[in-house]
């Protein structure tokens, strides 16, 4: 089924509204995470809902928080989320890099303890569209899910990278991926019946890789969330020993050096730890000059022959537009399962039938 951007935004603000969160907060955590949808991340868009509402409940994530400043100068802050919604605690730090680096050139900002902070091309994004560079080393402190090379037994998280540049004149670039062969959140949308994993995704325990989820989750008793401790086995590092290298640098930069903790070892609060640095080309002396370089680069590579004929060239972010022009027209693309999850949630946190069917009405297509 296919459902309309906008009446799934207010089913899912109402949502978090029921829930304890204030208007302006339950919009936010609409928006980005059906942003996250709009852009293709199924993984990271609303299918997070009944678990972000149990999260909220268990008092893992906390409803109204705002940043403390732990330290700060002009370049540089380290910022405390509290356990905030990712939604929240993740735009204000975000501001705070731009800010600090269209007076300075450049800012490097470390957010410890935010609440899930979703797909971090938004954040690239939300840079680039202020005209800078930005790059940032992502962590889940308290989540163990993925192997290293050469490993069979979980020791990191799936420690997503983004970086983001703006393009002259066009959408800019932005690469955004889970250093992990494919974000937890792909695994879920498989385990409720969206799109299945694709080869080499996860190991089992005997070091044999896997697609089947619930080598991730275990057996899901019916009515239950699917919980990633639960599984014997484990998601595999992407790329072989460079990409667990990079996970690992993700795991010290935005675990050990923002003061948010790393993966493990043993029980810590589920956070992500992010460490960001914002360049303003205005400040290199040679803005005019970068912005024509990038846009005549990005012309060139693109030009490549494509291996497929009838194929393109693209590049990262590219795939992300083309599938929000689609589904701003067409609507999200929900599986049966997660759309019931969601209901579930909704009915959950005391919203009626009635309620439920005025907020939605005539959005499923
Ligand atoms: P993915 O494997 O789909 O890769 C996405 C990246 O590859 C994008 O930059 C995209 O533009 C680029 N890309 C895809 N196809 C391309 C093509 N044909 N040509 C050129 N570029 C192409 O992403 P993923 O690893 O599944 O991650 C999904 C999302 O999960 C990301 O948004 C990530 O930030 C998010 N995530 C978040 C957390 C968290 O804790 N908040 C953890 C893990 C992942």
């Amino acid at each position: 089924m296919h459902i309309e951007i906008a009446p799934l935004r207010r089913l899912v603000s109402a949502i978090f509204s029921a829930a304890g969160c204030d208007r302006a907060e339950s919009d936010r955590i609409a928006l980005y995470l059906s942003n996250a949808n709009l852009a293709g991340h199924d993984s990271h868009g609303v299918i997070r809902v009944p678990r972000y509402v149990e999260y909220l409940r268990a008092g893992k994530v906390k409803a109204g928080q705002g940043l403390t400043v732990v330290t700060e100068n002009d370049v540089l802050a380290v910022l405390d989320g509290n356990f905030g919604f990712g939604q929240t605690v993740g735009p204000l730090a975000v501001r705070h890099g731009i800010d600090k680096a269209a007076a300075n050139g450049v800012a490097l900002i470390a957010l410890r303890h935010a609440g899930h902070l979703g797909r971090i091309g938004e954040w690239a994004e939300m840079a680039a569209a202020e005209g800078l560079v930005s790059v940032h080393f992502v962590n889940v402190a308290g989540s163990l899910l993925v192997a290293p090379f050469g490993g069979t037994s979980r020791r990191l998280s799936t420690a997503p990278f983004a970086a983001g540049v703006p393009v002259a004149g066009k959408p800019p670039m932005i690469l955004d991926f889970a250093t992990s062969v494919v974000a937890e959140g792909k695994a879920l949308v498989a385990m409720n019946g969206g799109k299945p994993l694709p080869e080499g995704s996860l190991i089992g325990p005997d070091g044999k890789p896997t697609t089947d989820p619930v080598a991730l989750y275990g057996v899901v008793a019916p009515g239950t969330s699917p919980n990633p401790r639960n599984g014997p086995g484990a998601i595999r590092a992407m790329g072989e020993h460079k990409g667990s290298g990079l996970a690992l640098l993700c795991e010290l930069l935005a675990g050990a050096l923002t003061g948010s903790g790393c993966a493990g070892p043993g029980e810590r609060s589920v956070a992500n730890g992010m460490l960001s640095l914002y360049m303003s080309p205005a400040f290199f002396g040679s803005g005019d000059a970068f912005a024509g370089e990038v846009a005549g680069y990005i012309d060139f590579f693109k030009s490549a022959n494509p291996v497929d004929p009838d194929g393109e060239v693209l590049i990262p972010g590219e795939p992300e537009r083309q599938r929000r022009t689609a589904r701003e027209r067409d609507g999200v693309p929900l599986t049966d399962d997660a759309w019931q999850a969601i209901l579930g949630a909704a009915r959950g946190v005391g919203l009626g039938q009635e309620e439920t069917d005025a907020l939605l009405a005539d959005a499923v297509k």
